[in-house]
């Protein structure tokens, strides 16, 4: 539920102060991100947090892991990990990530998935139904989708390329009749740089046979579940690559 703090609260927490840690567990409304869009866009791929420590504060979110070696989406305090193979499987709490989003996802707003739109045109309903148009928001998304682009990068080593270039080759699946789960987050255009004002949604199937990063969609029947986070902490990496890193954005 939206308090009535409204303010998101941008906090910058260093990974290492575990006191921050208990405070945001016991805090539903939060978003916890692990390092920045523009740091991730820059090619630091390489993060120092384990995703068992992002799992103290939420059940659900999306990310990906060191070396961009796949994409991740939790929902229901399972989180999964789709590689170029796009062979969905559990995530073991040890393993880092360089850039993840994480909240505790409450169905404060549902409605009915309306049938028969593109990505396109998903995007521009599930906007109208924002409850607030500068508040970040989790969206979960249980449905039918008689068509679905998603896609996987393919893990890089260092020195690592921009995240531009990473995707280059990326591997896409067209895939025909999937019912399953989408998972993922809209933040507002003023935290451009840390996320992105864009509706990025990752899928995996009712079967955990297919997943990966939504590009494109057909909606069937279905049902949306809206989540708005009023407050944000973010937990810089503490790494020689973020410290060196331009994000001035000249
Ligand atoms: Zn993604």
């Amino acid at each position: 539920m939206i308090t009535a703090l409204r303010h998101p609260l941008v906090a910058l927490f260093a990974a290492a102060f575990l006191w921050a840690t208990s405070a945001a567990a016991q805090d539903r409304d939060a978003v916890v991100q692990y390092s920045t869009l523009d740091a991730l866009k820059a090619g630091l791929f390489d993060g120092q947090i384990t995703y068992g420590e992002m799992a103290r504060y939420g059940d659900f979110g999306v990310g990906t892991f060191n070396g961009i070696d796949g994409e991740m989406l939790g929902f229901g305090g399972r989180f999964w990990r789709i590689r170029e193979d796009g062979r969905p499987e559990a995530v073991t709490p040890e393993t880092e990530t360089p850039f993840a989003v994480v909240t505790f996802f409450d169905r404060d707003r549902v409605f009915a998935l309306p049938q028969g739109l593109d990505f396109k045109a998903l995007a521009e309903r599930l906007t109208g139904e924002l409850p607030s148009a500068n508040t970040p928001v989790a969206v979960m998304i249980h449905g039918r989708f008689p068509k679905l682009t998603v896609r996987a990068p393919r893990p890089k080593a260092p020195p690592y390329p921009t995240l531009a270039e990473a995707l280059k080759d990326e591997v896409v699946w067209h895939l025909e009749d999937q019912t399953g789960t989408l998972a993922g987050f809209w933040f507002p255009a003023w935290l451009g740089g840390i996320n992105a004002p864009v509706w990025h949604l990752h899928f995996l199937s009712d079967d955990h046979s297919r997943g990966g990063h939504v590009l494109d969609l057909t909606t069937g029947e279905g049902e949306v579940a809206l989540d708005p986070t009023p407050r944000l902490t973010i937990i810089l990496p503490e790494s020689a690559g973020f410290d060196g890193a331009d994000l001035s954005g000249r």
